[in-house]
């Protein structure tokens, strides 16, 4: 089954929106494979958006991140990773579709509250950096009643 590395941002843990991301991706029917509340350094966040290192935004997106404890998580299930970025939304909050975690708590670009990764190969590469230990291997009793 997919899986795929979901981060809530440090402006979503100062504004107590942990359970309610984390709820939006319960109730679909996604399986939490991982989680964690952590502060990362300064060569942790570049490695983990080491693709945008050329973009203007680079160092005040590293700032951003570094700036307070995130929630790492992985969530499992069908097409997860694709499923995953429309429960996010767009980039850009001022683009998101409401309904969408940043479409409905989030206004800037730099303050988007939630990072979900945007490929299989993608996630694989994010989950083996924030989750080098073993991740617990736990299967849900209620698998048939979402799975056809
Ligand atoms: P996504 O997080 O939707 O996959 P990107 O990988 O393109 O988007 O960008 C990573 C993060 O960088 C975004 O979530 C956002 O926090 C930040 N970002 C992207 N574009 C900009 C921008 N133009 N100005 C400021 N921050 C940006």
């Amino acid at each position: 089954m997919e899986q795929t590395f979901i981060m809530i941002k440090p402006d979503g843990v100062q504004r107590g929106l942990v359970g309610e991301i984390i709820g939006r991706f319960e109730k679909k029917g996604f399986y939490l494979k991982g989680l964690k509340l952590i502060t990362v350094d300064q060569s942790f966040a570049e490695k983990h958006y080491a693709d945008l290192s050329a973009k203007p935004f680079f160092n005040g997106l590293v700032e951003y991140i570094i700036s307070g404890p995130v929630v790492a998580m992985i969530w499992e299930g069908k097409n997860v990773v694709t499923t995953g970025r429309k429960i996010i939304g767009a980039t850009n909050p001022a683009e998101s579709a409401p309904g969408t975690i940043r479409g409905d708590f989030a206004i800037d670009i730099g303050r988007n509250v939630i990072h979900g990764s945007d490929a299989v190969e993608s996630a694989r590469k994010e989950i083996a950096l924030w989750f080098p230990e073993s991740p617990v291997n736990w299967q849900s009793s209620v698998h048939p009643w979402i799975y056809e």
